[in-house]
């Protein structure tokens, strides 16, 4: 280690960093990691984790109202208290940083609390402490953040999902600009919270890249929950008034809004970080470029997790920052498989996926059976929700490989994830045929599902 004061230096304590400082002091090597803000990044302090925990704090709104069917009787209406909800949350983040540090600490990490920008190939600076340290191997894991687009006059009003989680008062009306992942989680969850939420988006529906059946039942299902959907609208420009905003969108129309989220996306966190200086190649969005083991152009610099702009999910950035470490300190030669990753939109009803859409597949594979189903959720029948379930197998008919499920339902997020598991595996539909039932469920209909819905046959 000569010449150096760390084996390895770990700039960003979030999902990928903290996973990859961890695995890399365990194999043995000295390991720094730098935070300029909480330990724990997006997932635990402003992303997954108090998304989720406000997504469930929703669903109290729909469970109350299907009470009566099943023959309970409220005392009262009941009342939501928004800043109970956001100090609960803020115990609960502050427990898991505290635990991350700890694990980082029996490691035998040494975590700063600053900001690190690279001076060189091998060389970092503290910037809280004005400490300069030399590094075998540097990690970049710095995550991104809230892209504002776009720039409408007034977008310095509007908030992020930086900032949606600690308002100081749960507004009667919001604005919500995008319809990505972020978007339609808030809007979903906020109208469940009793916000009367409007959603603009450049797009015909949400979700771009989902599947386009469960693209439009994700549409139907916001609007049944309340949420006013305004596709191929956006904001022209935001106002201050004396109770919030003013928002003129482009189709002329105005809203009267405590307040404004943009979620149109996010970037990574490179800026000001010195990479270029360094001769780290960027892409022209600002990613770090990397090749299938996160190395960068620079021997010395490696990169993980959304900064690198792969699949932007917390176990994606995990596993990157395992791989590195195993590969880097371990001895083993692990490259990540970015192929068939399930993912949920915390959506209610939920959303689940793994593999592509139905119009994906007849691209990539020309023969394509369908199986389709929608029901009535059995939960629904007692209490008169107007609810549906959806569900999709998409196969390859030259293979019978299933290459596609979707998901539209109560527990889609936890029957994906065990679906990743079969396609993984390469799970033909055979397969699922000959798979048993577990009666009643949902999640039933996945292997019961006997002809195709559509075949879609190559022209000639
Ligand atoms: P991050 O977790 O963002 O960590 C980067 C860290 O680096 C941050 O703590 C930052 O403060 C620090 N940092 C940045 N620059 C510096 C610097 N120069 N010096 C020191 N420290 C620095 N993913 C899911 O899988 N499921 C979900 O349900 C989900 N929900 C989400 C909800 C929201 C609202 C958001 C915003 C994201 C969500 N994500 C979800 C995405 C997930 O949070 C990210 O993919 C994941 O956190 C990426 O991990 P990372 O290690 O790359 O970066
Ligand atoms: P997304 O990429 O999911 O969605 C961005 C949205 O913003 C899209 O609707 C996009 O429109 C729109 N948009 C982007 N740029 C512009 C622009 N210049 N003008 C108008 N509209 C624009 O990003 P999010 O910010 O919602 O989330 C970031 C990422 O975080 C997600 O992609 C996902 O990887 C992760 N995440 C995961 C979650 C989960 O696992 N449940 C939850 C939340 C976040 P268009 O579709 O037309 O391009």
């Amino acid at each position: 280690m000569s010449g150096h004061d760390f084996d390895l230096v770990v700039i960003g304590a979030g999902s990928g960093g903290v996973r990859a400082a961890r695995i890399a002091a365990g194999y043995g090597a000295r390991v720094l990691i730098a935070e300029e803000f909480r330990v724990g990044g997006t997932c635990v302090v402003r992303g997954c984790v108090p998304k989720k925990l406000y997504v469930y704090a929703s669903r109290f709104a729909d469970d109350f109202a299907d009470a009566a069917g099943f023959g309970w009787r409220l005392p009262a209406p009941p009342t939501f208290d928004w800043p109970s909800l956001v100090a609960a949350k803020e115990r609960e983040i502050t427990r898991l940083s505290g635990l991350y540090a700890a694990n980082l600490e029996k490691a035998g990490v040494e975590l700063v609390d600053s900001r690190a920008v690279v001076l060189g190939p091998q060389e970092i600076l503290l910037v809280k402490q004005n400490r300069r340290v030399r590094a075998r191997h540097i990690l970049v894991a710095t995550g991104g953040a809230p892209q504002r687009a776009p720039l409408v006059p007034g977008i310095e009003h509007a908030i992020t999902s930086n900032e949606v989680f600690d308002m100081p008062t749960l507004p009667e009306a919001m604005l919500i600009v995008g319809g990505g992942y972020i978007a339609i989680e808030f809007a979903s969850l906020l109208a469940r919270l009793g916000v009367r939420v409007t959603v603009s988006m450049r797009a015909d529906k949400p979700l771009r890249g989902f599947d386009d059946d469960l693209r439009e039942g994700v549409a139907n299902a916001l609007t049944r929950a309340g949420v006013d959907l305004r596709c191929g609208v956006m904001p022209a420009r935001l106002e201050k008034t004396a109770g919030g905003l003013l928002a003129t969108l482009s189709d002329a129309s105005a809203l009267d809004v405590g307040a404004a989220m943009f979620a149109t996306g996010r970037t990574p966190a490179t800026a000001g970080l010195g990479l270029e200086g360094a001769g780290v190649a960027l892409d022209r969005h600002g990613a770090v470029i990397v090749d299938s083991f996160s190395r960068t152009n620079v021997g010395s610099i490696y990169a993980v997790g959304d900064v690198t702009n792969r699949v932007n999910l917390t176990p994606v950035a995990i596993r990157e920052g395992h791989a590195f470490a195993d590969t880097v300190f371990g001895g083993k030669s692990v490259s990540v498989d970015h192929a068939d990753i399930a993912t949920a939109v915390f959506t209610t009803p939920e959303l689940g996926t793994v593999g592509i859409g139905e119009e994906a597949a007849i691209a990539e594979y020309g023969d394509v059976d369908v199986y389709k189903t929608g029901f009535r959720p059995m939960r629904a029948t007692l209490s008169g929700r107007d609810d549906r379930v959806m569900m999709k197998i998409v196969v390859d008919a030259a293979s019978d490989r299933v290459v596609g499920v979707h998901i539209l339902g109560e527990g889609a997020g936890e029957m994906a994830q065990l679906i990743g598991v079969a396609m993984k595996m390469r799970a033909t539909k055979a397969d699922f045929d000959a798979t048993m039932a577990v009666h009643p469920t949902a999640a039933e209909e996945l292997v019961t599902m006997r002809a195709p819905t559509t075949r879609h046959r190559r022209k000639g």
